[in-house]
């Protein structure tokens, strides 16, 4: 049989985690990724923690070093951009470091361009004198981003920061800024932080960015930042009517980020959500043998249908799906819930499936609800017990469970617990079932009934009640 040419463009988790698959599935075939930086296989996830000094060294980042992904027999192609895909002719165009022009040829190609910061359109941030590393103004999503941003806090030294943003990458900033001894100015124009959960739970992670001297202002959208004569740095916003300023020496810009999908639209790419690359179920694109995966495609939420939702967690399972599919494989991406966690000093915020807003929108005709309550994490006669706050959504009409969100100390294993509710909506489970989960327990970590059951069961009383014994009996229809 011919060998089979697979190039994966992007050298991160969805590119990466293709190329191991094609390789763990045909050790005959030939594989390459092409990467536009140094650092293949690097997590990106783990840069505040790097920021923070936790994790000693920039290399330890690495999933797996230069030499165990070329064991596995894939070939690396670092300092590589791709500059152009031709479908019909199945190859690709490349520049290496020095710029040096070459193409190609590939039997299936895998789009793994991930995605890049988003910028705001902000006096000092584009246009002509726009600030950047060199100013001590930072986005952050790159190893590049990172060597920038080391390099402003050892030679500048910073005392003060401004971070503007306040999802899950300015939090975890945040903390590793305070952990530097910096102190941190935390900027956010919706009115809560961590807007990916109530604001019920984002006023507990504000309560701990207080705690620990991190000034916050929500509802407070900068509306410019420039740099003063003496090379310190001033952003100004805008706060109920009026106008605020700050000065640091050093600014970090993490308000989201875009797919990266000029390269595939390009070549005919058909693009949707927030403007990500369309794929089906196997990570197939509209174009021949081209599939694409990661932060630059739109994913399948199980609950909503399409959406882009950009994760690690999910770049790893569309990667594998697409490597597999690009040897002639019948993968599917078993869809999104959009799961995640997040540890703000000692706390630990974390939700899946939908919020209440979100399930009202989603057009499923679904009548949710939701229920908040506080349990502790283990047996309280057992010391350093902790409350964990926990919103509990689901459909009123058919008792199914829609999401959940937790916020917690970091001893209370937030994680697993969320880990649990993902689980069960993976599952299409009712809110009710959830009491029928076979649950761990002892009583230094958990209860006979878990923290997850005692919200659910919350939620069933208040939303869902069992009829009364005679009372004419509604099947739930999921
Ligand atoms: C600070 C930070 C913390 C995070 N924390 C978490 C977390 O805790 N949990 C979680 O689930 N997710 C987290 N994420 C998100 C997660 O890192 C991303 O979802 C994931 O890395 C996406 O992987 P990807 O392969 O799709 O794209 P990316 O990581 O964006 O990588 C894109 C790759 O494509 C390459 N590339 C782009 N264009 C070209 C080209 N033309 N030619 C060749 N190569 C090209 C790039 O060099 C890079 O190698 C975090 C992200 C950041 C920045």
């Amino acid at each position: 049989m011919a060998t089979r040419h697979v190039l994966a463009i992007g050298g991160s988790d969805a590119g990466i985690s293709a190329a191991l698959r094609a390789r763990e599935l045909d050790p005959g075939a030939d594989v390459t990724v092409a990467v536009a930086d140094a650092y293949p296989n690097f997590s990106i996830c783990g840069i505040p923690y790097y920021v923070s000094g936790e994790v000693t060294h920039w290399r330890n980042l690495a999933h797996r070093s230069t030499a165990d992904l070329e064991a596995t027999g894939m070939r690396l192609r670092t300092d590589t951009r791709v500059a152009a895909i031709d479908a019909a002719a199945h190859t690709v165009d490349i520049l290496d470091a020095s710029g040096a022009a070459s193409q190609l040829g590939y039997d299936a190609l895998i789009v793994g361009t991930g995605a890049v910061s988003a910028v705001p359109p902000l006096p000092g941030l584009v246009g002509p004198g726009a600030l950047g590393p060199h100013d001590g103004v930072h986005l952050l999503h790159s190893m590049g981003d990172t060597f920038a941003v080391m390099e402003s806090l050892t030679t500048r030294s910073p005392q003060t920061a401004a971070i503007i943003g306040a999802g899950y990458i300015g939090l975890e900033m945040a903390e590793a800024l305070t952990t530097r001894g910096i102190r941190v100015t935390q900027i956010e124009a919706l009115p809560e932080v961590l807007p990916t959960v109530d604001p019920e739970l984002g006023g507990l992670v504000r309560a701990e960015l207080h705690r620990n001297g991190v000034e916050v202002l929500t509802d407070t959208t900068v509306t410019a930042i420039a740099r003063t004569e003496n090379g310190a740095l001033t952003v100004t916003a805008r706060h109920r009517g009026q106008t605020i300023t700050r000065t640091a020496d050093f600014v970090l810009v993490v308000v989201g980020v875009r797919p990266d999908t000029e390269l595939a639209a390009r070549a005919g790419a058909q693009l949707g959500a927030n403007g990500a690359i369309v794929v089906d179920e196997a990570m197939r694109t509209n174009l021949p043998d081209v599939f694409a995966a990661g932060d630059c495609v739109h994913t399948h939420h199980r609950l909503l249908g399409a959406t882009w939702l950009p994760l690690g967690t999910t770049a790893h399972k569309q990667g594998r799906v697409a490597g597999e599919n690009a040897l002639g494989g019948n993968a599917r991406f078993g869809g999104s819930l959009g799961t995640q966690v997040v540890k703000v000093f000692d706390l630990v915020a974390a939700r899946t499936g939908l919020r209440e807003h979100e399930a009202r929108a989603a057009g499923r005709g679904w009548a949710p609800a939701t229920t908040a309550s506080v349990c502790d994490d283990h047996k309280a006669y057992y010391p350093g017990a902790t409350p964990i706050h926990l919103r509990i959504t689901g459909d009123q009409t058919s008792g199914l469970l829609l999401g959940a969100q937790l916020v917690g100390h970091r001893s209370a294993e937030i994680a697993k617990r969320v880990d649990t509710y993902a689980a069960a909506l993976f599952h299409a489970m009712t809110v009710e079932a959830v009491s029928e989960l076979d649950l761990s327990y002892t009583p230094p970590l958990g209860s006979p009934w878990d923290a997850v059951q005692l919200a659910t069961q919350q939620w069933v009383r208040d939303h869902h009640p069992a009829p009364r014994p005679g009372a004419p009996q509604q099947a739930a229809a999921l």
